[in-house]
């Protein structure tokens, strides 16, 4: 089952449109990954589907529900976005910016949930008392994604988690996302630049061009197609 359904999306900027009738599926439990250039309208898709902005015309059905209204409406449903950038705070410590996301209120929960995520980046545990400001790159970016675990999301929306990370590292990290997906479920929506990489850890793929989706199919299909590589991904 389809656990989001996005039909004929149009959204943009005021005036300025930018996703001209985009239409996805994302299945419960499965990786699946929108690859596309630079400006093609990957960050505005996710945007939309967070509730940040509101689009001209279209459905987003989450759960066989229709999805509307404000990013806290959207959080309540079970999304969780991870912007680019991360947006962490890098003035609290590690532990702090992960209670900022929990979704549980009482203090066994809390630690319960701590727990959880620190057995599972272990270290965001060694560093729990470190400013996240002071944490590598790599780090900054698991500590987005426990953050947003902590919220206990039933879908992760996660916007280019490669941005400005070495190629080992965020091998690392796509490789976490992988056994994320494996051990704990966790359905994703990833939008990346890095088609290499993101293809090796998805189900399926969409890629985007101009606001519209122009190819999509099974992640290693489409990864082993060259005419595809070329002329989209440019790999
Ligand atoms: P990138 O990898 O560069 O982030 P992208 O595929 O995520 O690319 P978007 O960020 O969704 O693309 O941008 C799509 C288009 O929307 C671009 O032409 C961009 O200039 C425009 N755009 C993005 N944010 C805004 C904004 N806040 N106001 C107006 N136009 C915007």
């Amino acid at each position: 089952m389809s656990l989001l359904v996005v039909k004929d999306l149009h959204a943009g900027y005021g005036p300025v449109s930018v996703l001209h009738g985009l239409s996805l599926e994302v299945p419960e439990g499965e990786i699946v990954v929108m690859l596309g250039a630079n400006g093609a309208g990957k960050t505005t898709t996710l945007r939309a589907l967070s509730g940040m902005i509101s689009p001209d015309r279209g459905e987003i059905t989450f759960k066989g529900a229709a999805l509307s209204g404000k990013p806290a409406s959207f959080v309540r449903a079970g999304i969780a976005h991870v912007p680019q950038g991360r947006g962490t705070f890098p003035n609290l410590s590690v532990e702090d910016n992960l209670k900022i996301g929990a979704h549980s209120r009482s203090a066994a929960g809390l630690d319960a949930e701590l727990n959880r995520w620190y057995g599972f980046f272990p270290v965001l545990g060694e560093r729990r008392t470190q400013k996240a400001g002071s944490l590598s790159g790599g780090e900054q970016q698991m500590l987005a994604f426990a953050r947003a675990l902590m919220m206990q999301p039933q879908l992760l929306l996660l916007d280019e988690p490669s941005l400005g990370l070495a190629p080992t590292i965020t091998q690392d990290l796509f490789r976490l996302l992988r056994s994320l997906n494996d051990d704990v479920g966790t359905t994703m929506l990833i939008v990346e630049q890095n088609a290499n990489l993101a293809l090796q850890i998805a189900n399926y793929a969409y890629v985007l061009e101009s606001g519209k989706i122009v190819v999509e199919g099974l992640a290693e299909s489409v990864s082993s197609d060259d005419s595809i590589r070329r002329a989209y991904l440019g790999v």
